[in-house]
């Protein structure tokens, strides 16, 4: 069920829970708490929000601050929280990107929205080619510092500035935990990369986000675009991805998977877990119905 974070003293659930769809105000909240629920009681500790996810940017973090006053503060050392800040969140030239004042101010507010002392994990979100990148840097060692944080992480950055803060963090004593990058069947570029090879040789974790590519690799658009799902929004994820080879695609991984009892969303999170070097894979879920099945792939 757990795999070591890197080389560091963290244990991570091979699956973990992602809150950026699903969890903020435009979601049931009585459907968000019971996804919450059924994903710590079996077993998955560890929650992966960023200050702007949900709808309004900020209510997924909002939301679960309710949950944990009404049920999950008996349990906050079982849990291992993480959030983020890079990308865009309050107006103005200091609601995104990597500047000190940012990531300080926006650590502050999730943690206010979350209604917890710190986070287990702090995340630089995207890279910031015009801060330095000692400065951001710097800005999460120092967040560690303060107690608001007791490990950091990076996501979305390219592998030479990943390289440097590898570097930077290891020398201030703050080494880095985890990378978190886009990896699924459809999208392979952490490896193509190198990101994963080098995480690996380096002792840091990888937890890979949209390991369904959102839904695509499931069956939930098999037949057609249900009107409740992601796509039918046409935002995050457009129709135009519904393509004839990507259904040829998914009726090849739905033939392989009953060779081994499994569905299209078990095959394509298993592919993920059998790369060298992934910590944990970080599905999202809009019924506890999904969450089930794809936990079923580490049972
Ligand atoms: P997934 O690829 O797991 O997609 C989740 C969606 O797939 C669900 O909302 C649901 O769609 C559908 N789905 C999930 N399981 C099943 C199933 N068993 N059967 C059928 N359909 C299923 O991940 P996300 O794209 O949601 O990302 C997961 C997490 O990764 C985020 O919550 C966030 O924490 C992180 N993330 C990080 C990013 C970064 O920049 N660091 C960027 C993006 C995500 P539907 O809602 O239509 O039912």
């Amino acid at each position: 069920m757990y795999t070591r974070c890197g080389k560091s003293g963290v244990l991570l659930p091979k699956v973990s829970l992602g809150f950026w769809h699903n969890f903020g105000d435009d979601a049931p909240f009585e459907r968000s708490r019971a996804i919450t629920r059924y994903a710590f009681d079996h077993g998955v500790t560890h929650f992966d929000f960023a200050n702007n996810y949900g709808v309004p940017g900020g209510s997924a973090e909002a939301n679960f601050g309710r949950l944990m006053d009404e049920d999950f503060r008996p349990y906050r050392d079982e849990l291992f929280i993480s959030t983020k800040a890079g990308y865009g969140m309050w107006d103005g030239p200091y609601g995104e990107w990597g500047s000190r004042k940012y990531l300080m101010s926006s650590l502050d507010q999730s943690l206010k929205r979350m209604r917890l002392e710190y986070v287990d994990l702090f995340y630089s979100h995207r890279y910031d080619p015009d801060t330095p990148i000692e400065e951001t840097l710097q800005a999460l060692v120092d967040a560690v510092r303060m107690g608001k944080a007791l490990y950091v992480g990076i996501s979305n950055w390219p592998l030479e500035p990943l390289k440097a803060a590898t570097e930077y963090l290891k020398a201030h004593d703050v080494p880095l935990l985890i990378y978190q990058g886009r990896l699924n069947m459809l999208n392979r570029e952490p490896i193509e990369e190198g990101i994963l090879d080098f995480c690996r040789e380096q002792g840091i974790g990888f937890i890979a986000y949209s390991p369904l590519a959102q839904g695509l690799l499931t069956d939930r658009y098999l037949n057609g675009i249900p009107a409740n799902s992601r796509m039918a929004q046409e935002n995050f994820l457009k129709s135009e991805r519904r393509t004839p080879e990507l259904l040829d695609y998914l009726h090849q991984l739905e033939a392989q998977g009953k060779a081994s009892g499994r569905t299209i969303a078990q095959e394509a999170l298993q592919w993920i877990l059998d790369q060298k070097g992934v910590t944990s894979v970080l599905v999202g879920a809009s019924s506890v119905e999904q969450l089930k099945n794809n936990l079923q792939t580490i049972q």
